[in-house]
């Protein structure tokens, strides 16, 4: 449903925009409330809209053969739904589910494909953040194949900590299960693990970050490597804290942004 426009920009993307460039794109745009579970786009279908979060935060997801579906990146104020559209490329490889509910910034695809006609700088900046996207989903990919449940879990809580902006949030075990690709049984062996080291609580699928700087040194080291990435393209709007004590700072690395 639509929702009053808000009074300031959440958005990461079209935070960076110049003022009258990010105007006319939010003259285009209207504020939606989104519900736990909503689909916003199938796989192989064309978008109808495109979504810059900014309170919400979505998990793109694959299914194969049937089998229960895998989650193959997150997306947050950090970034948007349907950024191929930088490349001239309309359909969507996945499907798009809202797995923390809140608001979002909509906009027609048509009026987007527009837009960047003529609109260099917002192109631009989609295309880092499609480099973002890909190199998280490389990253998920080694991810899976090299690293154990639990420090999987550690980066995939931290991740979703810093999309919802909060300490607290709702997921079982199963879902939990699904996004990680693996069986449930693991699940509960791992969260009762960070459980017990008192990093997190869990109880009837809420779950409470208790020990940020614990959970984030119980992580595996993919969380520092898409940190970096995100940093390196957007120096200047990395939503996302780093690592206390870590290689990473802030806005600090040791390249430019990629012109
Ligand atoms: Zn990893």
């Amino acid at each position: 449903m639509s929702v009053a426009p808000p009074t300031s920009i959440t958005n990461h993307l079209l935070g960076c925009l110049p003022n009258n460039e990010r105007s006319s794109v939010l003259e285009q745009c209207e504020a939606v409330e989104l519900a736990f579970g909503s689909v916003l786009c199938e796989s192989d279908c064309s978008f109808r809209y495109l979504y810059f979060p900014t309170t919400c935060f979505i998990s793109l997801v694959t299914t194969l053969g049937g089998n229960h579906p895998l989650e193959l990146g997150l997306i947050g104020n950090e970034g948007m739904l349907g950024a191929t559209l930088a490349l001239g490329v309309n359909t969507a490889s996945c499907r798009a589910v809202v797995q923390g509910p809140g608001t979002a910034l909509r906009m027609r695809a048509t009026r987007l494909r527009r837009i960047l006609c003529d609109n260099q700088m917002l192109k631009r900046i989609l295309k880092h953040y499609l480099y973002v996207q890909l190199t998280q989903l490389a990253q998920n990919a080694a991810c899976a194949h090299f690293h154990e449940i639990e420090p999987r879990l550690a980066r995939w809580l931290l991740m979703t900590q810093d999309r919802a902006h909060a300490d607290h949030f709702h997921l079982t075990h199963e879902f939990l299960a699904d996004m990680l690709g693996v069986r449930r049984s693991g699940i509960t062996l791992a969260a009762g693990a960070l459980q017990s080291r008192k990093l997190i609580r869990y109880r009837r699928g809420n779950i409470t970050v208790l020990d940020r700087r614990g959970l984030e040194m119980a992580a595996c080291e993919c969380y520092d490597a898409l940190l970096k990435d995100h940093a390196r393209l957007f120096p200047s709007h990395t939503p996302l804290p780093a690592r206390e004590g870590s290689r990473l700072k802030r806005g600090q690395d040791e390249t430019q942004a990629a012109d």
